[in-house]
């Protein structure tokens, strides 16, 4: 769509601006020519105006010298005397002044007198007698007549007394006469007066205009004003309309260029391009991408439509793969899952069917059931798992946290570790810290551990011999704890390094298949020090061991220096029938707590759901600690707690929850709960409770 439009836009630039000069052009010619005609008309009339102004200038001299002559007194005399002396001694030397052929006296009855004697005019009395009639009345006339010579020009006067130069007191005393030849000297003079060339010519011939010719006619009249014939005047003409056609060669000069620069631009902006979108579509050139997005106007945006595309089919070929993993991943969780699950049903299913079918000692039912005891823990750890990470998929996590003192959780935590290491060859260190905390922090304790846990189990896990160390350092600077947990184990390869975090993701090989495990406490691992604010890498070679880091943020609770708390040994004391009400829904699980403290002289009293737990709790003042179930009928033990723990504020009440995730644990704290138990039951923390709080 968008090439369409530049196209067009291109196009249309070089169509209008075609237009626009060819228009530009035909006015300025159109103009050129209504002004070459105007300049030719004014030319002709100027030149007219000219020639009719230099034939009177050239005539002048003539009119004064006859005007002078024929208001002569002399000259009167003469006409009366005719004394031929007279003429020829002073009018007769006049032919000179008047540039004439023939000069000539007629007397008052119009009758010829008398002309000077001329070679080139033989004939003697031409004029004739209406021409006199014209100068009685006019004075002075000039008039052409045909002759047997030729054409002539004859300027005729009537004779007068010079005190009469009106010629109204007295009668014309008789009439003088200048003839000139129009022969070819008076033409060659007339030529170089008027400084163009001149052609006699009929009467009845009409003029033709000629080009870059200017031209005018002089009609010549006799005395009646008849035309007798023309003098053509010529000239020649030529306008220069310098600028104007300097101006129209511009405009096609500039036209041509501009349609050269239309073609370059075209080129570059059109075609270019478009070579460019066909480079892209044939084999889609990051390079040709490129240089699309810098050209001009919109292709540019088509060349960001490709690189959207670009980035598009590469996100889906990596969400392609990732979905192939992830496809196959979960495959080999379900198989890995249905393994890690059958393994240990299988060992309870058939140590229970042999302590119940088989006739056994003591100590092989002893050792029967701890591994039933131990496959249960095992399931209960998957269960687990499976659950945190389903948590974490709908973010259902929150940090909880709390003041901890470090250096004890550490401690505690290698204490707890070391005594369930079952290997001999795996030295098992705590390294102390060159820096420990000195201060209490905040964080989510049990979060942490956890990571600290799972990361050591799959240390000792994977090593068979050596070493499995853990520590941590203070950095102050930078507001960050730093953790390490180094093992000289199996170590992993580098190309997992990348995904090893990955739930379900576990190396391939002999010893992960024997050893067991989902795939899911690194993922889990990484999902809780991302959300405590922290990182997680490793460093890790095949064959000489692994090293993971993590960072959590350094935040100290208050400036109280902390002692390191020794680890307690769990001792479990015998009471002195103490009394105990166990609220539990459940006759099993109610059946489990009778029994493992059947042994240990307490008093058990039991309530079947909450109501009956409040009642028991506010009516007898000798229960000294409570074992509340969360989850009752009637009433839950969070709704319990609420009435007992007002009337009843010193009273231990402990929960007993089948959830274990760290918002359950702080849900419980948050109602006031003692401390809390978490089933399948484990003894010793029982008995670790029950020692505690009676
Ligand atoms: P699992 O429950 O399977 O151990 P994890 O997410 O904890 O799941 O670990 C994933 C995989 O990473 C393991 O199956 C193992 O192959 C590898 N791995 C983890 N820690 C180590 C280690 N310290 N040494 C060697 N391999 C390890």
């Amino acid at each position: 769509m968008t090439v369409k439009k530049t196209f067009p836009k291109i196009l249309w630039l070089i169509v209008s601006s075609s237009i626009f000069f060819i228009i530009l052009y035909f006015a300025l010619f159109y103009y050129t020519k209504k002004a070459e005609k105007e300049v030719y008309k004014d030319s002709v009339e100027h030149f007219d105006n000219e020639i009719h102004k230099l034939l009177d200038l050239e005539s002048k001299p003539v009119l004064v010298a006859i005007n002078n002559d024929s208001n002569w007194d002399e000259f009167v005399n003469f006409i009366a005397s005719k004394d031929k002396v007279w003429f020829d001694q002073t009018i007769g030397n006049e032919l000179e002044i008047y540039d004439a052929e023939y000069l000539g006296a007629y007397d008052a009855q119009k009758n010829f007198i008398i002309r000077t004697p001329t070679p080139r005019i033989k004939t003697l009395d031409f004029i004739p007698k209406k021409a006199m009639d014209l100068l009685d009345k006019e004075g002075i006339k000039k008039f052409y007549l045909k002759i047997p010579e030729g054409i002539v020009e004859v300027t005729g006067a009537a004779i007068h007394p010079s005190d009469d130069p009106l010629k109204n007191k007295t009668k014309t005393s008789g009439y003088f006469f200048v003839v000139r030849l129009m022969d070819k000297e008076f033409f060659e003079n007339l030529q170089h007066i008027t400084n163009s060339k001149i052609e006699f010519l009929g009467s009845n011939v009409v003029i033709k205009e000629e080009k870059n010719k200017i031209a005018t006619a002089f009609q010549l009249k006799d005395s009646n004003g008849k035309v007798i014939g023309q003098l053509l005047f010529q000239r020649n003409f030529e306008i220069y309309f310098e600028n104007t056609i300097n101006l129209l060669y511009i405009i096609i000069v500039t036209f041509f260029i501009s349609l050269l620069v239309n073609l370059i631009y075209t080129r570059r902006l059109v075609y270019y391009p478009l070579d460019l979108i066909r480079r892209v579509l044939e084999t889609g050139n990051k390079k040709a991408i490129k240089l699309l997005k810098e050209s001009n106007g919109e292709f540019s945006y088509i060349g960001n439509l490709f690189e959207e595309n670009n980035n598009q089919k590469l996100e889906l070929i990596t969400a392609k793969i990732k979905a192939e993993e992830s496809d196959r991943l979960k495959s080999s969780f379900l198989a890995n899952l249905s393994h890690e699950i059958r393994t240990p049903m299988n060992a309870i299913n058939g140590f229970t069917d042999l302590i119940i079918n088989t006739n056994i000692n003591e100590t092989e039912k002893l050792e029967y059931l701890n591994v039933i005891e131990k496959s249960g823990k095992n399931l209960v750890s998957i269960i687990d798992d499976l659950i945190e990470m389903s948590k974490i998929d709908s973010n259902q996590i929150s940090p909880n946290y709390t003041v901890v003192n470090l250096e004890s959780c550490v401690s505690e935590l290698y204490e707890t570790i070391k005594v369930t290491i079952p290997k001999k060859s795996i030295e098992f260190i705590l390294i102390k810290s060159s820096m420990p905390a000195e201060f209490n922090i905040i964080t989510d304790d049990i979060k942490l551990k956890q990571v600290i846990i799972n990361l050591l189990t799959n240390a000792i896990k994977f090593t068979d011999v050596g070493m499995v160390t853990f520590g941590y350092e203070i950095d102050e600077k930078n507001e960050q704890i730093h953790f390490t947990v180094r093992d000289t184990g199996l170590g992993i390869d580098e190309q997992e390094h990348q995904n090893i975090f990955d739930r379900f993701k576990r190396v391939d090989s002999d010893v992960s298949i024997k050893v067991g495990g989902l795939g899911l406490g690194l993922a889990i691992s990484k999902a809780y020090v991302e959300l405590l604010g922290g990182s997680i890498s490793l460093e890790s070679k095949v064959g000489k061991g692994s090293t993971f880091y993590f960072s959590i943020p350094l935040k100290y609770a208050k400036v109280d220096n902390i002692m390191v708390r020794p680890v307690n040994n769990l001792e479990v004391t015998k009471s002195d029938s103490k009394l105990i009400l166990i609220a539990e829904d459940d006759n099993i699980n109610f059946l489990l707590f009778q029994k493992m403290m059947q042994h240990k002289n307490y008093e058990i009293i039991r309530a079947i759901n909450g109501r009956e737990a409040v009642e028991i709790c506010l009516g007898n003042p000798n229960i000294d600690l409570v074992l509340m179930d969360i989850k009752m009928p009637i009433m839950t033990g969070f709704e319990a707690i609420e009435q007992i723990q007002p009337m009843r504020p010193n009273l231990p009440i402990i929960a007993q929850t089948a959830y274990s995730s760290s918002e359950d644990k702080a849900k419980i704290e948050e109602a006031g709960f003692t401390d809390y138990i978490t089933k399948p039951l484990d003894r010793e923390r029982l008995f670790e409770l029950l020692t505690k709080y009676l």
